[in-house]
C-alpha cells in the first residue's frame, strides 16, 4: 500500500507507507532545516539504514505533515530539508479520554491504545482505588508520541496533570458529553445507547482495575450530561476497556463513520 498524493502534492510518485514519520518540536515551513535529535538520527541512520535524500515525514502537532530530505552528518547526525507541505494541520480530535492510571506496562499501553482510538487529551483522575500516585507524565507523553507517529495522526494529545475525579467532572464544558464506563451498569447495547446522542464533544471515563465506589459512582451518575455505558457481561481489565469503549465512542459517536 503506497501513501496516497494530499491537497498540495505535485502528481510525482506517492510515498511508500513505510515512510518513517517523526514528531518534532520545530517549527515547520518551507525550506527549513531540522536538525534531528541524536535518537531520532540513530534511528533514521542506523536502524532503519536511510541514507542521503531518503524522505522521511515529520509533524508538530501544529504545522501539517511535511516531506523532509534526510542529510546524514556523520554516522550519528542528521538533517532533515523540508520539501513541501504534504498535509495540512486538522482541527483537533474532540474525544477526552478520562482514566484512572494504572501501573507500568498497562499505563503504557493504555495511553498507546488511547492515541491510536483518537483520543485528543488524556486526562489521568485520581480515584479512590487508583493504585498509582505519583504518575511520570514525561513517560505518558513519550507514549503518546510513539503512537502517534506509528499511527499516522498529525495531532499530538494533549497530557493533563493528574486530577481529583470531582475536579475532573467540574472541568467539563456544558456541551460535553460524558460516556461512564460502569462495570455495575446493567447489560444493554452500547450502539443504542450511544445512538441517543448527537456526535459532538465527548469524554470517556474507565476506573481502577478496583473499579469506582459508590460514592463515586453517584457523584459520577449526577453529572449534567453522562451516558453510562456498559461494556457487555463481562468485567474487563481497564486497559481493555479502554480500547473497547473508545472503538464504540468512535463507531456510535466519532470519526470512524465520519
Ligand atoms: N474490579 C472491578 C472492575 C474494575 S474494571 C470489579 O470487579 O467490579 C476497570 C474499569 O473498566 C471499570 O471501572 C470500568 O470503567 C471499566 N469496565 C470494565 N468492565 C466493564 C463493563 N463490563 N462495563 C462497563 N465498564 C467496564
Amino acid at each position: 500500500m503506497t501513501r496516497a498524493p494530499t491537497d498540495d502534492t505535485p502528481p510525482e510518485s506517492p510515498l511508500p507507507a513505510s515512510t518513517p514519520r517523526l514528531f518534532v518540536e520545530a517549527t515547520l515551513a518551507e525550506g527549513g532545516v531540522l536538525p534531528l535529535e541524536r535518537a531520532q538520527a540513530n534511528y533514521l541512520l542506523n536502524v532503519l539504514r536511510l541514507t542521503a535524500g531518503d524522505p522521511v515525514l515529520v509533524f508538530n502537532g501544529r504545522d501539517g505533515e511535511w516531506r523532509g530530505t534526510l542529510a546524514p552528518a556523520g554516522r550519528k547526525s542528521a538533517v532533515l530539508a523540508l520539501a513541501r507541505r504534504l498535509r495540512p494541520q486538522p482541527p483537533p480530535p474532540d474525544v477526552h479520554y478520562l482514566f484512572a492510571p494504572l501501573k507500568h506496562a498497562r499505563l503504557d499501553y493504555m495511553a498507546q491504545k488511547a492515541v491510536e482510538m483518537g483520543a485528543g487529551r488524556l486526562v489521568p483522575v485520581l480515584t479512590r482505588r487508583t493504585q498509582v500516585s505519583r504518575l511520570n507524565l514525561d513517560r505518558l507523553r513519550a507514549n503518546a508520541i510513539e503512537a502517534a507517529e506509528q499511527c499516522g495522526i498529525l495531532h499530538l494529545p494533549e497530557i493533563g496533570a493528574e486530577i481529583r475525579l470531582e475536579a475532573a467532572l467540574a472541568a467539563l464544558e456544558p456541551a460535553r458529553l460524558l460516556v461512564f464506563c460502569d462495570e455495575d451498569a446493567p447489560l444493554a447495547d452500547p450502539l443504542a445507547a450511544l445512538a441517543a446522542h448527537e456526535p459532538g464533544p465527548v469524554a470517556v471515563l474507565v476506573g481502577p482495575e478496583g473499579g469506582f465506589d459508590e460514592t463515586e459512582r453517584s457523584l459520577i451518575l449526577k453529572h449534567r450530561r453522562v451516558l453510562r455505558l456498559s461494556l457487555g457481561p463481562r468485567i474487563l481489565r481497564a486497559d481493555t476497556a479502554a480500547v473497547a469503549a473508545l472503538a464504540l465512542v468512535q463507531a456510535g459517536l466519532g470519526d470512524w463513520g465520519r
